[in-house]
């Protein structure tokens, strides 16, 4: 798939930023376009990947604003990104359309500038271009408090109505307990990148050999569509030493021998410990109606009888109602990866908690308002209302 990926806000940019390193990283063509668009100029300055040229400041000339922020207010970025309409349209029209399938817009939900824009933003793309509009939307971690919550939890809803399908994050299962924020947001968002990228650049045509199953865009598109909400299962195998290759270890039966495994077993097991393991998003994943599985990695590491046996457990496993297949070859690579889309998923409990949290920060904080509106009023009077003001 060829994307256009636009990051909004400050998670939106970095997490860009992130996308582009792990595609040069491991020698793909999956970007043809990024962009990043903010509120605030401080964090433009710091993206490592995305030229100058693809930045983009908007709200510089609104006297609330001015390059620095709008200060964890989703309403005002919402607001910034419609008026700024014109500068949005100037970033747009860098995209080369013709080239893409799709666009991807990348937002973390707990701030201002992402929370508010993006939905906006994912809205002017819909009625404008024919190209699928996906997401990629990061949940705050419980110990941002409420107002992170409560923006979230409103800027999820538009976010997905206005996107053909939103991909999920959870910061808040991928916290580590010793990280520090700005370094433990640095090893999520290349967890997030990593599966991004292995997921959308699948059957990707460039100087990889050709795959003996390949996914086309198509395959992509077809199930990130329903307008649902989706989490990405993912594992890797250790380090695949090349002395040891595969192709020397070619059995009489055709099957390779791995570390003493066979093959086709080693590829399915891997399959298995991707989607029991911590997804993006935590969901039930007998509620995804779609699936997609890629395994990508050495080529001659990759089974296909490992795959298809892979792919029927997950049929079983997810009772979706289509479950596509693929793999992935990759020269160079060192390690087999196993990515698994599950689209459409119903059952998330993150988003249900959200939801319930956001209501209760709506309350505290509506309540907290008027005590302090009294407070106020009682400070600027005097206790018997004598004096008048001038
Ligand atoms: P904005 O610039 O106003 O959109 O706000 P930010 O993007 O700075 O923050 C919005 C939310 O994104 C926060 O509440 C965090 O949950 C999350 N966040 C911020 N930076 C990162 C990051 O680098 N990685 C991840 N995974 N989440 C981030």
């Amino acid at each position: 798939m060829k994307l256009a990926v636009i990051g909004f806000g400050n998670a939106g940019g970095k997490i860009t930023d992130k996308l582009l390193w792990y595609e040069q990283k491991t020698n793909r063509d999956l970007i043809k376009s990024a962009l990043s668009v903010n509120t605030a100029r401080v964090d433009l300055a710091r993206l490592d990947h995305l030229p100058e040229e693809h930045q983009f400041l908007i709200g510089q000339t609104d006297s609330r604003v001015k390059g620095h922020g709008v200060g964890a207010d989703p309403e005002l970025g919402a607001e910034i990104t419609e008026m700024d309409r014109h500068e949005i349209d100037r970033a747009l029209d860098t995209v080369p359309v013709y080239d893409i399938d799709a666009f991807l817009i990348v937002a973390g939900l707990g701030g201002g500038t992402g929370s508010g824009g993006a939905p906006r933003l994912a809205e002017q793309i819909r009625d404008q271009y024919d190209e699928p509009v996906y997401g990629l939307a990061v949940l705050p971690s419980k110990d941002e408090g409420g107002r992170a919550v409560l923006n979230a939890a409103r800027s999820f809803r538009t976010f997905a109505d206005a996107t053909t399908n939103l991909i999920l994050f959870d910061n808040d299962v991928w916290r580590g307990s010793g990280d520090t924020v700005e370094g433990g947001y640095d090893r999520t968002n290349e967890e997030i990148a990593k599966r991004v990228v292995t997921v959308l650049s699948a059957g990707e045509i460039d100087d990889s050999p050709v795959s003996e199953n390949a996914m086309d865009s198509s395959d992509i598109r077809r199930t990130l569509s329903g307008n649902g909400v989706s989490t990405i299962a993912y594992a890797e195998s250790d380090r695949i030493p090349e002395q040891s290759g595969f192709l020397s270890s070619l059995r009489s039966n055709g099957t390779h021998d791995w570390n003493g495994a066979d093959s086709a077993t080693k590829v399915n097991g891997l399959i298995r410990q991707a989607v029991q393991s911590r997804l993006t998003c935590p969901a039930d994943i007998n509620s995804a109606e779609r699936s997609l599985l890629i395994v990508s990695g050495p080529g001659d590491a990759i089974s296909r009888k490992g795959i298809e046996s892979g792919r029927r457990w997950i049929e079983q496993t997810t009772e979706s109602v289509e479950v596509l297949s693929g793999d992935d070859p990759r020269p160079g690579a060192d390690k087999l990866s196993v990515v698994v889309l599950l689209s459409n998923v119903t059952d998330i409990p993150s988003i249900d908690q959200l939801q319930q949290r956001a209501v209760e920060a709506k309350q505290n904080i509506e309540q907290q308002a008027e005590v302090r509106k009294a407070e106020t009023e009682e400070l600027l009077t005097d206790d018997d209302d004598v004096l008048d003001p001038i």
